[in-house]
């Protein structure tokens, strides 16, 4: 029609180009299908970042009508968990995807790596190094110089395979030998420079046990996996990009048909967070935060406790596309995704986080009135809820001053306001404790005026929310801030000492009665103070706990 849309929209979804090299591999015929693979170390809980990835791998399946797997990358069993491996799954599939078939181990594969290596060593390919560690980090080289060939570099293939052997074997101790590719010690590419293959490692795996002492290095395991799984576009971040001479290099050099193709995109960096497992593991571990799942972490399992839909995130990484340009991606652009999906879908309920009295004189001591509320303003269908309206109600302290000009559209001392869904009220005195601080605001209220302006026609502008002290149910309400008081703190010398003190703040509030069935996993809007759902670890029967998913998009102007 217009001719302005943007040529690369296809279905209302942006190619990119990871989808470009698919379509035109797919055109070419060189792969009939796609197959892709989102590979975790588990190592720790997934994280925004891998959302990103999960996002991206099962997304292509989806769209292309291919597969994609869920492959454990399990070659360091020092720091590998089954706890994670758990985790993993339950939060892949809590963004909403399925992998093919079943869950595959990088360590179902350790004996055909074996075989594999064997191969390398018999074409004079690869070769057990007794350097330590210290040396061949030595004889490695650096960018502007090139690399020394280790002494032990011209074993016989005989020797080799022998000295292998005797690794698997667990005759020698742990850094005392490796296997390494044998591939050219003066590359501008530092990866290529005789990479370590094989290491020995005398630890449990938590898939095959005490099996093996050797562990595979992920460069020789993860295109070998890809190729064994018939993968055909195996993406990763930026850093892998001169990692995929040797991915190349492996299968290049060792017989397999599957040839899977490795692309490299920018990873998710997020402003005020972090995205390094290990610097996440060390805020769950010195107990800075609430364990993996604390609202305030960027895993998956926080942002699902404090209130993140599936959909939301889903959004969310659609929108911040897949690119090879390193960027960092503001916060707003993630609470802007949860907002507008609760905004459309969160039913509204009215809660109290600062209470302050209430009591309306001209209501009647003995009979209370059931009003009926809507749960949406726009979404009829949402039905309605009825809420009781007390001769005492709590409204937030915030929302009363003794004085206050124009601009203040709340209650003011001797001037009105209107309760959400309720009347008019005016506030006429208020009683003070010992130290002057309010106690208690005595109004009055206008009958003619439920859900309808005054009959004089004289004009009230301020709408405030209310519960009624009767009737409304005690709750802690966790109000969270950024996590971190920099907007980068990936790169402090000392991320811990950029740690927000502030991050949470408790509220002991009132909530209107309904919210006493509210449960995990379903969002509400507390009229003006933002979206809320229950805590999924500290709420229980008798102790309702709220966590404060985002503010609303302009509380900070709400008069
Ligand atoms: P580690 O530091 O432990 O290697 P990692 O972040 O690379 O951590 P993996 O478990 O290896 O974690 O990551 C699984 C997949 O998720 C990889 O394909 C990786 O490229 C991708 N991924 C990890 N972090 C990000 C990120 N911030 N943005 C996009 N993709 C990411
Ligand atoms: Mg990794």
């Amino acid at each position: 029609m217009s001719g302005s849309l943007p040529a690369e929209t296809d279905n209302h979804r942006p190619t990119n180009f990871i989808r470009q090299i698919i379509d035109a591999d797919l055109a070419a015929g060189k792969y009939k299908t796609t197959h892709t693979r989102f590979p975790p170390e588990p190592n720790g809980y997934l994280h925004i970042g891998h959302a990103k990835s999960i996002c991206l791998n099962f997304g292509l399946a989806q769209d292309y009508q291919g597969k994609c797997n869920l492959r454990f990358d399990d070659t360091n069993p020092a720091k590998e968990d089954i706890e994670y491996v758990e985790s993993i799954k339950e939060d892949v599939r809590w963004l909403g995807f399925e992998w093919d078939g079943e869950i595959c181990y990088s360590s179902d594969y350790f004996d055909r790596l074996y075989e594999y290596a064997i191969e390398l060593i018999e074409k004079g390919l690869a070769y057990v190094d007794e350097l330590s560690a210290d040396e061949i980090r030595e004889y490695r080289g650096t960018l502007t110089q090139p690399g020394k060939n280790s002494p032990y570099r011209d074993r016989s293939i005989d020797e080799n395979l022998i000295l292998f052997k005797q690794m698997k074997e667990g005759k020698f101790a742990e850094g005392k030998a490796c296997l390494r590719a044998k591939i050219d010690m003066a590359s501008p590419f530092i990866v290529m420079r005789d990479p370590v293959l094989y290491r020995i490692k005398f630890a449990e795996h938590h898939q095959t046990g005490n099996k093996w002492c050797i562990y595979p290095m992920y460069d020789f395991t993860h295109c070998i996996s890809d190729a064994i799984e018939n993968i055909t576009h195996s993406l990763c971040t930026l850093e892998f990009q001169d990692n995929r001479r040797l991915y190349d290099w492996v299968l290049d050099n060792i017989t397999i048909e599957a040839r899977p193709h490795q692309y490299e995109f920018s990873r998710l960096n997020l402003e005020y967070a972090i995205t390094s497992k290990r610097k996440l593991t060390l805020l769950v571990t010195e107990k800075i935060v609430d364990g993996w799942n604390d609202p305030r972490m960027p895993t998956v399992s926080g942002l699902r406790r404090r209130g993140y839909t599936p959909a939301s995130i889903r959004e969310f990484c659609h929108r911040i596309g897949v690119t090879k340009q390193e960027n960092t991606v503001e916060m707003s652009t993630l609470e802007f995704c949860i907002r507008e999906d609760l905004n459309e879908n969160a039913p509204r309920a009215m809660a109290v986080l600062d209470p302050i009295k209430v009591v309306i004189e001209n209501f009647s001591e003995t009979i209370d009135e059931v009003l009926s509320m809507p749960n949406h303003p726009n979404r009829p269908e949402l039905g309605n809820r009825e809420v009781t309206f007390t001769r005492e109600i709590y409204i937030d302290r915030a929302d009363f001053r003794e004085e206050a000009n124009k601009n203040y559209k709340r209650l003011v001392l001797g001037k009105e306001v209107r309760l959400r869904n309720a009347y008019v009220i005016r506030a006429d005195r208020v009683e003070k404790d010992a130290e002057g601080n309010i106690q208690t605001i005595y109004c009055t209220y206008d009958p003619a005026t439920l859900n309808k302006n005054p009959e004089d026609g004289r004009k009230v502008k301020g709408v405030i929310h209310w519960v009624s002290a009767k009737f409304a149910k005690p709750a802690e309400i966790r109000l969270y801030d950024r996590l971190f008081n920099t907007p980068n703190p990936g790169s402090a010398d000392d991320f811990l000492s950029t740690i927000n003190p502030n991050s949470l703040l408790i509220k002991k509030g009132f909530v209107e009665p309904s919210l006493q069935y509210a449960e995990v996993g379903k969002a509400f809007q507390f009229e003006r103070e933002g979206y809320f759902c229950l805590d999924s670890k500290y709420a229980s029967d008798d102790n309702l706990v709220f966590n404060r998913t985002v503010g609303l998009r302009d509380s900070w102007n709400d008069a």
